[in-house]
């Protein structure tokens, strides 16, 4: 029997509006080595989200304490709210084996890829900013102020997806899926992770 690898850290950004959320829910239905982290947020809950499967949704106060203890894995503030991956969920996960996703922004993504080099990292590109600007406005949650801060922060977001071992371009959202399922399991064939099973197999 070949022994069972360690989980993977997968970080998956994006402009918000870009369809990260649809991308990642059909992709999680294509694998089962998979589970989604749910982050710590201040921003208020929008219509529909659930506490504990859309974010966990904590006071400044709170989030703040859980900083200062450590107990994140990363952190970073986009548009005037705080977001960050609680620490010891990924942590049990990876060991158990179990690959995790990390839907966060490109400030957390850096944070995460110094301290864990190997993850993997995937950029979603929106088709086209035309597209990006339609998808945001077609939430009708947002007020236009914020509209306009999300459009900014996503140009400027576009603009570091060269720091990410891949880029997927969100066109139909089952293709971009599969992209990424597909570079999912090329990362976990690559020999560097696979030179125990060569052993096990020349001893066995
Ligand atoms: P939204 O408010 O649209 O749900 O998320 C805004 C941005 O925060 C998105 O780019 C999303 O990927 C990012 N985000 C969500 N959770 C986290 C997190 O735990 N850490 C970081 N750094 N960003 C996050």
């Amino acid at each position: 029997m070949l022994r069972r690898e360690k989980g993977r850290l997968i970080v998956i950004s994006g402009p918000s509006g870009t369809g990260k959320g649809t991308v990642i829910a059909l992709l999680m239905g294509l694998r089962d080595d998979l589970c989604l982290s749910v982050s710590l947020t201040t921003r208020a809950p929008r219509p529909g989200e659930v506490d504990g499967r859309d974010y966990f949704f904590v006071s400044r106060e709170e989030f703040e304490r859980r900083v200062e203890e450590g107990l994140l894995l990363e952190h970073a503030e986009f548009v005037g709210n705080c977001y960050g991956t609680p620490r010891e969920f990924v942590e049990q996960k990876l060991e158990e084996g179990v690959s995790v996703i990390l839907e966060i922004d490109v400030q957390g993504a850096e944070q995460v890829l110094s301290s864990c080099p190997d993850s993997v990292s995937v950029f979603i590109l929106p088709p086209s900013g035309t597209e990006l600007e339609r998808r945001l406005r077609g939430r009708h949650t947002d007020s236009e102020e914020k509209i306009r801060s999300r459009l900014l922060a996503a140009k400027r977001e576009c603009a570091e997806a060269g720091k990410y071992g891949y880029i997927v371009v969100n066109d139909s959202a089952q293709a971009a899926a599969e992209e990424i399922n597909a570079i999912i399991t090329a990362e976990k064939c690559k020999s560097a992770y696979r030179t125990n099973l060569v052993t096990e197999v020349l001893i066995s």
